[in-house]
């Protein structure tokens, strides 16, 4: 039986228990990435739906795949095209009889895979869970609430309790690839012809990819043990090491964050829990909430906002020339890494809904194109939450002055961006 694994926000092998399958069940997968030309969309608001700096994350992330299955003694093969392309050409040119994938159940990826099973109904899809702990179908959508401190009273316990095990991988099934290789693209084809360079002062000096993910657990966790003051420092600003910075891998799937969480309940085993090891869970239920929050409310995530769009004053929010030095500094780390703490993105979101009352769909379609970090529940969720738009009524306002004072008091942040 010939496959297709179906890489999406998945890029890994570790905790993908639909590519294991597919590997136990067929004598042939052919691992697949389709770079989707909806990536290179223009949005509403004049910009690119993926600037530079979320392409080179994907392409690393893809660099680091493609090496672990050449290690197997597989490859992954890349096509750029729409979905509904790459697969009418992949199913005329091979035999296939299954697609496995991860389960996504975001509206595009939700549409694509519809039109699979519909278009192609003599085939089979086999899906497995998605990068979450609990698993929206066990939920009852109308038993979520959308107030943060209520979902965590009633479904805390549940998620500090899930336990995970990951049985090894294994390939030796798979490893007669019959494809002709020449028609994948190199991973370096995303990033070719664009002129972006990671910033040296980078808050987020890493590579994309499993390996890079797997190092930084290590690191935060066991060797340098940070994770023992990450209730303090989270708030910070400047430098690699006041936050997790799990969330990249996290979104495109180079991390499970059911692995994430066996390490972190490891480490507390081994060497003691304290606030903020509990704090780090405690954020890692906000990204399960959003998701579920998308569950229940659907599209109204993305819902039209109640201001307006005013072209001018986004503009200087978005080119970092607000003339607030606070927020001129966090976009212009934004612009310049596809990074920003998440102080600095409450702050910057505020300004623009509140501050400059413009439309809050633009500023989370810009943090969408450029974050490399981009989850779409987590994004348009925050920003809602933040505006007091779509499925959260109530606004959450932030004082900049107050806030660089307290969090910028020596003018470093704003130094180190603007000087
Ligand atoms: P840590 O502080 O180390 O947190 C650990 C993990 O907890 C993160 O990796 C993330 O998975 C989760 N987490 C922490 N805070 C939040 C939060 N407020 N909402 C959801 N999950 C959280 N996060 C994204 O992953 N993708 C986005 O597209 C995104 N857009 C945002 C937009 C706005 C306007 C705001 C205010 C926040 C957004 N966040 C987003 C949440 C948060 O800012 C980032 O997750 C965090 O800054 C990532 O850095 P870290 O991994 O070092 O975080």
């Amino acid at each position: 039986m010939n496959s297709v694994y179906w890489f999406r926000k998945d890029l890994r092998l570790h905790d993908i228990p639909a590519f294991k399958k597919a590997c136990l069940e067929s004598s042939t997968v052919i691992p697949l990435f389709i770079i989707n030309e909806s990536l290179f969309d223009k949005t509403a608001y004049g910009f690119t739906r993926s600037a530079a700096s979320k392409l080179l994350f994907l392409y690393q992330s893809l660099e680091d795949l493609k090496k672990s299955l050449q290690d197997f003694g597989l490859d992954l093969l890349v096509i750029k095209a729409a979905h509904q392309e790459a697969f009418k050409e992949l199913f005329t040119k091979h035999h296939i009889d299954k697609v496995y994938f991860s389960e996504d159940i975001a509206h595009e990826e939700k549409q694509q895979e519809l039109w699979l099973r519909q278009n192609f109904p003599d085939k089979k899809f086999v899906s497995s869970s998605d990068n979450y702990v609990f698993n929206h179908s066990d939920f009852e959508a109308s038993s979520i609430k959308n107030s943060f401190t209520s979902f965590r009273k009633k479904f805390e316990n549940k998620f500090l309790s899930t336990e995970f095990t990951d049985a090894p991988l294994d390939l030796k099934a798979a490893l007669n690839p019959a494809i002709d290789w020449q028609s994948s693209l190199n991973p370096q084809d995303l990033i070719s012809g664009l002129e972006f360079e990671s910033d040296p002062r980078s808050a987020f000096p890493f590579y994309g990819g499993e390996v890079s993910a797997l190092a930084r657990i290590q690191y935060y966790l066991y060797e340098s043990q940070k994770i023992k003051s990450y209730k303090e420092t989270r708030n910070s600003l400047i430098g690699a090491d006041f936050s997790s910075k799990f969330s990249p891998w996290l979104a495109n799937g180079g991390l499970s964050v059911k692995l994430l969480m066996h390490e972190i309940k490891k480490f507390e085993a081994e060497f003691g829990s304290n606030q903020s090891s509990y704090w780090l869970k405690f954020e890692l239920l906000w990204r399960e909430f959003f998701k579920l929050i998308y569950y229940k409310h659907g599209l109204k995530l993305f819902q039209k906002s109640t201001r307006t769009f005013d072209k001018n004053k986004f503009q200087e929010w978005q080119e970092a020339r607000t003339g607030n030095k606070f927020i001129d500094a966090a976009m212009t780390e934004l612009n310049l890494t596809g990074y920003m703490s998440n102080r600095a993105r409450q702050n910057a979101a505020s300004y623009l809904v509140h501050d400059l009352a413009c439309d809050y769909r633009a500023g989370a379609y810009y943090f969408e194109s450029r974050l490399i970090d981009y989850d779409v529940f987590s994004n348009w969720a925050n920003w809602q939450y933040i505006a007091g738009e779509g499925y959260n009524a109530n606004t959450h306002i932030f004082d900049i002055e107050f806030q660089q004072n307290l969090y910028d008091k020596d003018a470093s942040f704003r130094k180190t961006w603007l000087d």
